[in-house]
């Protein structure tokens, strides 16, 4: 275990210099001090979770303190925003305080969110409120105890110091931490602003970095190209499978490692709804829940526009259509398992899309249908589950099917059937009226709220004494929250 001043730094990215980050400070927050911090994140640098709690920690992730071998860099990147390119974005309001590696060898990028202005803030004031920087903590650390990659999140550090979004707010920082904060739209900034050279150092380094296993292939790039898109798929399907809506699949937020990154109005579906939008400025629904997987593959076909140079077109599409196969296949995979399924059979995909279509009918809870299904054997589940449908006569042929499904998979035991899905189908999950809750409570001071949600969905497979009012439906004042997305 070590105290703060006792991290070990490894600048990797600062040292490719001005053309790829600008030296920036951070600018401290008035009073800073500590809402949350994640205990799992610290020991992925190794720290002791008893650091938290002393003035330093809220010093140094509130701006006001700097390690010395810190090298606090501001990245450069553009990006397709809704689906039009924009030539500059940036960190414009966060910084790369730099790289930390742990005693197992790992590096972790030290990310300060909320660290004052940049020269990439265009019109910002490159500030983060604490209520978006709550939101993204949770989102992180949930969306890691699912089992979904992600970005990780150390700490929110709360302040007095004042922010204007629609109302005056406060502001706050969220330290991030990922193992890169490169993004599709790194490569995209070097290819349309025809910087040949930066752009073969940029790829190098994430090669050499971080996709060192595809220096062994024939063809470095393209197996990197390959494993990029397949990270995605991945990941995107996991998102499907647990009802995790983004909300701003800006090529700019989306990471090479095929994390889950930059939290804006994301959310988890309540009622299963495929047309979910959370985002309320996406008028159009370009990043609505179920257009979420096409856009995976746009967004990829985007970075593999930035990559022509290094690859060739044909190399390049055969990659892109490893995209949608893997996808369904993850897909359909976990959600197999989310019915407790552990074979597989032709006509599954059937079965899963006649039962969304159901739910999408009845506006069913999507995560507890699941939680229920396994709490009794098929045929008892299902005939609770059936007061939750309008369509019952649907529900029963779907049920049917189900059971007969369920028999020719094998007998198994009930306590066993239970114990298999429960470790898929979590019972708390992020809803955005839980967060809501607990930001509430946290701009009036109180961080109690924060910290317990926090700690219930790092565990959401596990049923938690005491705690059945985090895994309930949405009261109806919380059930189509409009989140702002200013944050
Ligand atoms: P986002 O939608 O949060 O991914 O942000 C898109 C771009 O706008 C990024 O370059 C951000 O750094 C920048 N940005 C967002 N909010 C602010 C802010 N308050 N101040 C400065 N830049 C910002
Ligand atoms: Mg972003």
């Amino acid at each position: 275990m070590k105290a703060l001043d006792e991290l070990t730094f490894d600048n990797r990215f600062a040292r490719l210099g001005d053309a790829f980050s600008t030296h920036v400070l951070p600018e401290p927050l008035d009073e800073p001090r500590l809402v949350v911090a994640s205990k799992a994140a610290m020991a992925l640098l190794d720290l002791d979770p008893a650091v938290a709690q002393t003035p330093v920690f809220a010093e140094l992730f509130g701006g006001h303190k700097l390690w010395a071998e810190a090298e606090p860099r501001a990245m450069v990147y553009s990006g397709h925003q809704f689906g039009g390119y924009t030539p500059q974005l940036g960190d414009g309001r966060g910084l790369l305080l730099g790289e930390v590696y742990n005693e197992a060898g790992e590096h972790w990028d030290l990310h300060l969110k909320g660290a004052g202005m940049t020269p990439y803030s265009r019109m910002g004031d490159g500030r983060a409120v604490l209520r978006s920087s709550i939101r993204e903590f949770l989102a992180s650390e949930a969306l890691h105890a699912l089992g979904i990659p992600t970005s990780r999140a150390l700490c929110v550090i709360g302040s007095s110091t004042p922010v204007w979004r629609e109302k005056q707010e406060r502001g706050a920082m969220v330290l991030r931490l990922a193992p890169s904060h490169i993004r599709f739209g790194h490569f995209e900034y070097f290819y349309y602003t025809k910087k040949p050279e930066q752009q073969a150092e940029l790829a190098e380094h994430v090669l050499n970095l971080h996709y060192p296993e595809c220096r062994e292939q024939p063809e470095p790039y393209l197996a990197m190209f390959r494993e990029i898109v397949e990270r995605n798929a991945e990941m995107i399907a996991k998102w499907q499978a647990y009802g995790f809506c983004h909300g701003v699949m800006n090529t700019d937020n989306m990471s090479i490692l095929g994390i889950t990154f930059d939290f804006g109005p994301f959310a988890f579906l309540d009622d299963f709804d495929a047309h979910f939008i959370c985002n309320h400025s996406d008028h159009e629904g370009r990043y609505s829940f179920s257009n979420q997987v096409p856009i995976g593959q746009w967004n990829l076909s985007a970075l593999a526009q930035a990559l022509t140079p290094f690859i060739s077109v044909d190399a390049l599409k055969e990659a892109l259509g490893l995209y949608l196969p893997l996808y369904q296949a993850h897909y359909l995979d976990l959600m197999r398992r989310r019915l407790g399924l552990t074979t597989a059979e032709d006509d599954d995909q059937k079965l899963v899309e006649r039962l969304l279509k159901l739910m999408q009918n009845s506006g069913v809870d999507y995560t507890l249908f699941f939680r229920r299904l396994g709490d009794e054997p098929a045929a008892l589940a299902v005939t609770r589950l059936r007061d939750d449908f309008v369509d019952m006569a649907g529900f029963d042929t779907w049920a049917e099917q189900y059971k007969a499904r369920v028999a020719r998979d094998g007998d198994y035991p009930q306590e066993q059937r239970r114990e298999r899905m429960h470790a898929v189908n979590p019972l708390y999950i992020l809803r955005n009226y839980l967060a809501q809750n607990a930001i509430a409570a946290a701009e009036s001071g109180d961080y109690s709220e924060v910290r317990r949600l926090h700690d219930v969905l790092t565990r959401p497979f596990e049923e938690q004494a005491g705690m059945e009012q985090y895994a309930q439906r949405p009261p109806d004042w919380g059930k189509h929250l409009e989140i702002s997305c200013s944050s």
